[in-house]
């Protein structure tokens, strides 16, 4: 029998008590069983609102800290989304390299404090974990929020911690998380964390994530009235499992299974995330233009409506003022590499001007917004950091304003702006992108302090639901004009009113019928199948996405992890367990819980998401279904839909609605 057991303190906010309790193999093995098992066999948390104090959130690392292996280090929050409605699982890079120090795996919230508390978690050698609360009143946090140090928000709030509890965080190498202003007011808070440099006494520029999508930050503060944990200590896993530590052991494993030594093993895999020689760029953001091209979503997804010409005009304009300046200063002049807070090889965070730059978040708030301008969208990267929003979200939110101005939908003043934005990509300038940028930076600002009706409605609603009220509120423009809210913008519905928006790709896959989306549980390449081939590898890659955030491992080394992910388990852990099974078991039992949560995959609803996936197909030529979708959409779109869900369904044994 192995004698792993997954460390979990279950603190109760409401009466400040806690406990540690222990899970094993073959239940759990790290924090999305963890926060799976808890929501359905222990809180139930379906039955209540989604704010309810049980929705407990889970804050889990995996198995495999504090010992040789690389890229094993993310912290993995677990809650009900605000926005699908059912579990969500999001993920925060390198969080874990100085959670270890608090000798537990998981910290579990739940209860809701009277005031917003700041949870402090303290080990010692032995594992034992020390925990304090500290309070602040509203008006105290929205003071800090106002401006501390001069910055705000998120960062005013860390330096704050910084300032105020300095000894600790020294003493235990801590670490902190946090919400956002927009934690308190809106459905799409992050859980933001920078690293500290606590020799300079300062925060670690570059060593900075959210665990954004999914609202993940609202439900810390809404539900359980908590703004930050700051986390560290003394205890190193490796003290009680020597393994973790031994690297002939790994190299061992690793020439058995990959043909490499360990290290040869992650360098070769994380190629593309650190310098790829052959296209002389790293890194996400560096990487996905040169890839994707004119295939990359821009203006709101409309490219999906464009020529190839034109789609390739968009992407020199995006290649000479995005990509350019980034490349020439992170790979020529300073070579600004930096690693997410644990050391790790691939050194994917590049830093451009002291900011961090990832695809996501900065074609969220670039080209997807009509802004071509890198140096303007770090001004607004920054802005939805400092806030605590979820940058992916944000960007959808901005366009769908934007292109329903455009479209006559909406006029200025309904969101709080003066003047129209520049949306018409076949009449679109570069030096527009100034102007967007400073409407975007109105709306984001709008959105937190729900500056209009309409913005009030999309912060604590959600795109889905605002846009059915929009529908109502402006019933004349839409009839006249043709054209639907829900038409203007890309989501995945769930149940009545839950949805999620999907990351920045051009695939059917991100918005395909499946249980977790807005995030890479899914096939994302950029191609057309039929229905059952496509349901059948995107069900895969979920399991197998699973199995990599389950382990708390960086999906960047993905490639070689999920090769060896069972001997580590079985010849590190001495858990022998069919992995694939485990993944598939657990994310059966989240569909399960969508079923009870009533928050299902819907039919999509709105022109855009269904002309998205019949471009895909034109785009590739697939004749038979481009056929198809000329000649009876709406028919062809639901049989595409539903026989990809069908399978999903039959593949997981389970009756979908
Ligand atoms: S690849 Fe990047 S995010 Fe992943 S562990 Fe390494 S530095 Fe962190």
């Amino acid at each position: 029998m192995s004698k792993y057991a997954y460390k979990t303190l279950i603190v109760n906010v409401s009466d400040k008590t806690y406990e540690i309790r222990k899970f094993e193999p073959p239940d759990v093995l790290g924090p999305i069983d963890l926060g799976v098992k808890l929501h359905i066999d222990v809180y139930e948390s379906w039955k209540y609102d989604v704010f309810s104090d049980k929705n407990v959130v889970v804050i889990g690392k995996g198995p495999f800290t504090g010992g040789k292996l690389i890229g094993t280090h993310r912290m993995i929050i677990v809650f009900r989304s605000p926005l699908t409605k059912t579990l969500h699982v999001s993920a925060l890079g390198g969080a874990a390299y100085k959670f270890m120090g608090t000798g537990i795996d998981a910290l579990v919230i739940e209860g809701k404090s009277k005031n917003p508390t700041m949870i402090f978690l303290e080990g010692d050698e032995n594992g034992n974990v020390g925990i304090r609360f500290e309070e602040l009143s509203i008006k105290e946090l929205l003071d800090i929020y106002e401006g501390y140090k001069g910055r705000r928000g998120t960062y005013a709030l860390t330096l704050y911690l910084l300032d105020k509890y300095f000894f600790f965080i020294k003493k235990n190498n801590a670490r902190a998380f946090v919400v956002g202003p927009a934690a308190l007011s809106t459905i799409f808070g992050s859980v933001f964390s920078i690293d500290f440099d606590v020799n300079k006494r300062s925060l670690a520029l570059g060593a900075e994530d959210s665990a954004a999508r999914g609202g993940g930050g609202s439900v810390l503060f809404k539900a359980h009235n908590v703004i930050a944990v700051i986390a560290g200590g003394k205890f190193r896993p490796a003290k009680t499992n020597p393994k973790l530590n031994d690297l002939n052991l790994i190299n061992k494993i690793s020439r058995r299974i990959i043909g490499k030594t360990y290290v040869e093993a992650v360098v070769s895999a994380t190629v593309k995330y650190r310098f790829d020689e052959k296209i002389k760029t790293g890194g996400t953001f560096g990487v996905n233009y040169p890839h994707y091209k004119d295939l990359i979503p821009v203006f709101g997804f409309n490219m999906i409506y464009l020529s190839k010409y034109m789609r390739m005009r968009i992407h020199e304009m995006i290649i000479s003022h995005f990509w350019k300046p980034f490349n020439d200063e992170v790979f020529i002049k300073t070579k600004s590499w930096y690693t997410c807070g644990e050391p790790c090889v691939a050194a994917c965070k590049k830093v451009w001007k002291g900011k961090k730059v990832d695809y996501e978040p900065f074609n969220g708030l670039g080209p997807m917004i009509g802004v071509f301008d890198l140096a303007l969208t770090r001004r607004l990267v920054d802005l939805v950091d400092e806030l605590g929003l979820d940058a992916i979200e944000v960007g959808h939110i901005i366009s769908w304003i934007f292109d329903a101005i455009e479209r006559g939908l909406l006029k200025p003043e309904d969101v709080d702006l003066d003047s129209k934005p520049y949306f018409n990509p076949l009449e679109f300038r570069q030096q527009y992108s100034k102007h967007n940028a400073d409407l975007a930076a109105k709306i984001i600002e709008g959105l937190v302090s729900k500056k209009s009706t309409v913005l009030r409605l999309i912060a604590e609603k959600g795109i889905r639901a605002a846009a059915k009220e929009l529908n109502k509120m402006y019933s004349d423009r839409v009839r006249v004009r043709g054209v639907r809210f829900e038409d203007l913008v890309v989501y995945i519905p769930f149940g009545d009113d839950g949805y999620v928006t999907p990351n920045y790709y051009w695939t059917p896959g991100m918005i395909a019928p499946l249980f977790i989306l807005g995030r890479y549980w899914t096939n994302y390449t950029p191609t057309f199948m039929e229905p059952e081939d496509f349901a059948a590898s995107s069900l895969l890659r979920a399991i197998k996405e699973y199995e990599i955030d389950n382990a708390g491992i960086c999906r960047f080394h993905r490639r070689w992890a999920e090769k060896i992910l069972q001997s580590l388990y079985s010849e590190l852990l001495g858990i022998n367990i069919d992995l694939d099974n485990h993944a598939k078991t657990y994310y059966k039992r989240i569909a399960e819980y969508s079923v009870k949560a009533n928050a299902l995959p819907r039919p999509w609803e709105g022109s855009k998401t269904m002309d998205l996936i019949s471009s895909i197909a034109s785009e590739l030529s697939v004749k038979e279904w481009m056929e198809k979708f000329s000649s009876e959409f709406s028919k062809s779109i639901n049989e595409w839909w539903r026989r990809f869900y069908m399978k999903v369904c039959m593949e997981l044994s389970i009756k979908c609605k």
